[in-house]
Parts: C-alpha cells; structure tokens; sequence
C-alpha cells in the first residue's frame, strides 16, 4: 500500500478516492474517523488519507489526481447519465456503450 494524497477535508479525499476507483484503481481511506468529529483541525497525524492497493498503482494514481478528466475517461449515456470509463454498460437504463 502507498499513500497518494492527504488532506484536512475527508470530502476531497473521497472524492479523489472516487477518482482512483472510477479510473479502476483499488484505493482506501485512512484516518477518517479519527479526524471526524473533533471540531478542530486535527493534527497532521489524523488527517484523513488516501493509499492505493497496490504499489504499482501509485504512479498512475498521482496522474489521476493531477489531471482528472482526462483520467476518468467518463462517458454520457443516452439516458443523460455519466458513467465511469470502466463501465460498459449503463446502470441507469442498462444500455450498452454506444
Ligand atoms: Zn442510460
């Protein structure tokens, strides 16, 4: 396991977390609940972190967190909704990538 990003705000680790995963990299938060419900800012130690899986993955995932879009590879189904690169088929309306 390694570790690609930290910050004091749990909501963009899960969204960057959400990135990674989107893009199909395994990634986990740590210290999430250590630095929620304090009321103050934690200190550096608890901040709310992100690690990936696998160690190969590290490289790839700095790069996705660097320059989302073009990571994500999102696609926009015919329903109107937007689906993850790793998708083939729309969880929607169950169509097929176009
Ligand atoms: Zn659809």
């Amino acid at each position: 396991m390694k570790r690609v990003f930290s910050s004091y705000n749990l909501q963009i680790v899960h969204h960057a977390r959400n990135l990674l995963e989107a893009a199909g990299v395994r990634a986990v938060v740590k210290n999430e609940f250590l630095a929620s419900g304090m009321g103050e800012l934690p200190p550096a130690e608890c901040q709310p972190e992100l690690w990936v899986m696998r160690d190969s993955d590290a490289a790839r995932a700095e790069e996705i967190l660097r320059f989302p879009a073009q990571a994500t590879n999102d696609w926009r189904c015919g329903c109107g909704e937007t689906l993850g690169g790793q998708f083939t088929q729309c969880w929607h309306c169950g169509s097929q990538r176009g």
